[in-house]
């Protein structure tokens, strides 16, 4: 029987226990601290004082299930390099900007994003479940933008009044991070809009906290008319461990689209060998590998950015040695343009 819910008694109070869902919980338990993150994986305190200077602008967060993922004492483990701020964020570099895919002027209304034909981009929370350095949107203005649940209304109405919507993608943040009561009364309200037939959710959730994988939640995506498809987030197949595959069994029950979609990092996932262990491991999962994407170029991130040609080489090497449903489109996104661009 899953275990979802803990009860958290606290002992000066003497009203009934609070009953808190697990996947709660781990968030509250999430570590914040660069220096708790060196000390669990007996890393060098100096790691942890260079990493506090380098999260001023983009906080650190990492759940403990995705640390215990993660190598002890290797300063080089391609998780740990995901997740902890280095001095380089606080570089200056040409080209990395705050906006690197032109989302602002793509902007439709409060959390709405339409950046191509027949789909349009729902901004559901500007929270995360974890802090991904490379994060293309590390400087979104989530709270002008209005990507929060007060702005549904006004995000769905403008859903309603333009037809050639078909497929709404819930986005954010992380769109799983809102708790199943607000998700089902979103969903039920895009899926009375008789236009809209297809609902996709792009989120790391399942990668990186997968206890939030409820059965509540299945039920929703289960019941809806919409036809569901949910894009998981992961670079490597470290990420990917026992816990991470049941979850995405039972997800494979009631989605009956999986995808994955990887970024190619500098030192996380650019080696043929590491991108063929990621494609096999989503694929035994019953995951699809869908787009490696090149590097947005955001600022702070300079120091993750592979160049194109690595990455088409890349791909040939995977075309050389799997099938070829297990290799990924590389793709770059380009401000303004109608669609990604497919290098490979
Ligand atoms: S989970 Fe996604 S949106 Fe959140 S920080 Fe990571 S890449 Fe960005």
């Amino acid at each position: 029987m899953e275990i979802s819910t803990v009860r958290v008694i606290d002992r000066t109070n003497p009203q009934p226990p609070m009953v808190r869902e697990v996947w709660k919980q781990e968030l509250a338990d999430a570590v914040r601290d660069p220096a708790e993150l060196c000390d669990l994986l007996h890393l060098d305190p100096a790691l942890a004082q260079k990493s506090k200077k380098a999260s001023r602008d983009f906080p650190f967060l990492v759940p403990r299930g995705f640390i215990s993922r993660m190598q002890p004492g290797d300063p080089n483990d391609p998780l740990l390099l995901q997740v902890l701020p280095r001095l380089e964020e606080l570089d200056d570099v040409p080209g990395f900007v705050s906006d690197p895919v032109g989302e602002q002027a793509a902007r439709q209304g409060p959390g709405l994003i339409q950046k191509y034909h027949g789909r349009c981009l729902l901004l559901v929370t500007g929270g995360c479940a974890v802090h991904c350095r490379y994060c293309f949107r590390r400087e979104f203005p989530y709270a002008e933008s209005g990507a929060s649940p007060a702005s549904f209304v006004d995000a769905v109405n403008e859903i309603r009044a333009d037809e050639s919507i078909h497929e709404v993608i819930l986005s954010g943040g992380d769109p799983l991070l809102v708790d199943d009561t607000l998700l089902e009364t979103l969903i039920d309200d895009i899926a009375s809009i008789s236009h809209v037939r297809r609902l996709r959710i792009h989120t790391r959730i399942p990668v990186v906290l997968p206890s939030r994988i409820t059965e509540q939640l299945l039920h929703i995506l289960n019941t809806t008319r919409l036809a569901a498809c949910v894009v998981i987030h992961a670079n490597h197949a470290a990420e990917l461990d026992s816990v991470v595959a049941d979850s995405m069994r039972r997800m494979s029950r009631v989605v009956p689209i999986l995808l994955n979609q990887a970024v190619l990092l500098r030192g996380v996932n650019d080696t043929a060998e590491s991108l063929i262990q990621l494609s096999e491991k989503l694929l035994n999962l019953g995951v699809t590998p869908y787009y490696l994407h090149l590097l947005d170029p955001v600022r702070g991130a300079s120091h993750f950015d592979v160049p194109e040609e690595t990455g088409i080489r890349l791909i040939e090497e995977l075309r050389n040695r799997l099938p070829g449903y297990a290799v990924p489109r590389l793709a770059r996104e380009h401000p303004g343009s109608p669609s990604k661009t497919w290098l490979a």
